[in-house]
């Protein structure tokens, strides 16, 4: 029988590579996925099995592994758990897509330069995003590269929402609100959308609540309005990102604190957010834990950031049909998701407790005049399921 071949895909972060290797058929199943935590730091790579088995686990001292060189280890765990089994494309997460890139892309030499230009749009995450691809382009260049873009999903905004109150020349130069986690939003409605297809048409506010945190009011399916603007530290706030600040904190931060541009980028994504405000954790399951009324104070503000902004949404979507939580915190804790209801029973919102603390698919009551929903995201498998599509195309 010929061996049937896989898809990889690699979601290259600032300090990690998470990677996952699926058949290639059609929706096909995961065979192993893992990561390689700790880049520059202390490098320490796991990988297991579809059964959430160990497979592999690897250290290296500090220093030892950049993105390039974590992707060759990466590269070599997958020839020896394959033993020889076709890999037929690779599959890349890529946070900034600009406005040209609005679809996923075959990596040709051309594509990598037009990514590489917007590196100054996204330059924590654009040039780790873009290492992995280098490296495989120069390991096996024979094998397909498929990018796959965050901002995508938000390319079909209406022009109002993707615009800053800024000159001209400014929009036209690409200052502009772009929006993020476009991944986790298209799995989440294609899920909805196989699942409960006049759900998937109505207006929703989608939360993928996690380390990073960002909503979307989503209409027929489709972005309308996103919290997360021209960087990924606009919106919500996140574990360690302030989320929306009033700009002119930066410009008192600047004159008062002689911070600069390095300094204020530090605060604003590492030093903030749940972290900052608690002064405990980035953590939410370590917050839920804190007796320490900081700890209390950080989530209520999360909480509140939250309910404010799905006010917003409601707004830009002119009414809202269902909520859906997503992501670390909204597909674990029954509790911010709770509070985040109790903020929105002014939208006619009810929440069913009983089953918001079993963490069923839908936990608003069933008078409820909002549904409420929790659909699990994973964006390394709509990765791979663009990945077919776009070599199936071509
Ligand atoms: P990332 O954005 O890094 O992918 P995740 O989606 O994994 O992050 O979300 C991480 C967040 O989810 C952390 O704040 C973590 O505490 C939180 N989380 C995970 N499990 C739980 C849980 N059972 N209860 C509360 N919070 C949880």
């Amino acid at each position: 029988m010929p061996q049937q071949g896989c898809i990889a895909v690699l979601n290259a972060g600032s300090s990690s590579i998470k990677f996952a290797v699926y058949e290639a058929e059609r929706d096909g199943p995961l065979l192993f996925h893992g990561q390689v935590e700790g880049i520059g730091v202390a490098p320490h790579l796991k990988a297991t099995d579809a059964d959430g088995k160990s497979v592999a686990e690897q250290r290296w001292d500090a220093g030892a592994l950049d993105h390039h060189a974590a992707t060759d280890a990466i590269l070599e765990l997958g020839r020896k758990l394959l033993a020889g089994r076709p890999v037929l494309a690779f599959g890349h997460r890529v946070v900034h897509g600009g406005t040209a890139f609005a679809a996923p892309t075959r990596v040709d030499a051309g594509v990598l330069k037009a990514l590489a230009e917007l590196v100054p749009l996204a330059p924590l995450h654009q040039p780790h995003n873009l290492a992995p691809i280098e490296a495989i382009a120069r390991a096996v260049p024979h094998i397909p590269q498929v990018a796959c873009f965050d901002t995508a999903f938000h390319r079909s905004q209406p022009a109002l929402a993707q615009e800053f109150g800024l000159p001209r020349k400014l929009t036209a130069e690409g200052v502009r609100r772009y929006g993020f986690h476009g991944l986790s939003y298209d799995f989440i409605l294609t899920q909805l959308g196989e699942a409960m297809p006049a759900l998937a048409r109505s207006r929703l506010i989608v939360a993928h609540l996690g380390n990073g945190a960002s909503l979307c009011a989503v209409r027929d399916g489709k972005s309308v309005a996103s919290t997360m603007g021209f960087t990924a530290v606009d919106g919500l706030m996140m574990g360690t990102r302030t989320g929306a600040l009033d700009p002119g904190v930066l410009l008192y931060l600047m004159e008062r604190h002689g911070m600069d541009a390095h300094a204020i980028e530090d605060l604003l994504y590492r030093q903030s957010g749940l972290l900052g405000v608690s002064g405990i954790s980035s953590d939410m399951r370590a917050l839920r834990q804190s007796s320490a009324a900081e700890a209390r104070e950080a989530i209520a503000l999360f909480v509140y950031r939250i309910v404010r902004e799905i006010g917003s949404l409601a707004a830009a979507l002119g009414g809202v049909d269902g909520i859906v939580f997503s992501a670390g915190i909204g597909e674990n804790d029954p509790r911010t998701r709770a509070e985040v209801a109790a903020g929105c029973r002014w939208l006619g919102l009810e929440i069913d407790e009983e089953r918001n603390r079993r963490g069923e698919t839908r936990i608003s009551t069933d008078r409820s005049a909002v549904s409420a929903w929790i659909i699990p995201t994973d964006e390394e498998s709509m990765i791979a399921r663009y990945t077919r599509q776009v070599i199936a195309g071509s």
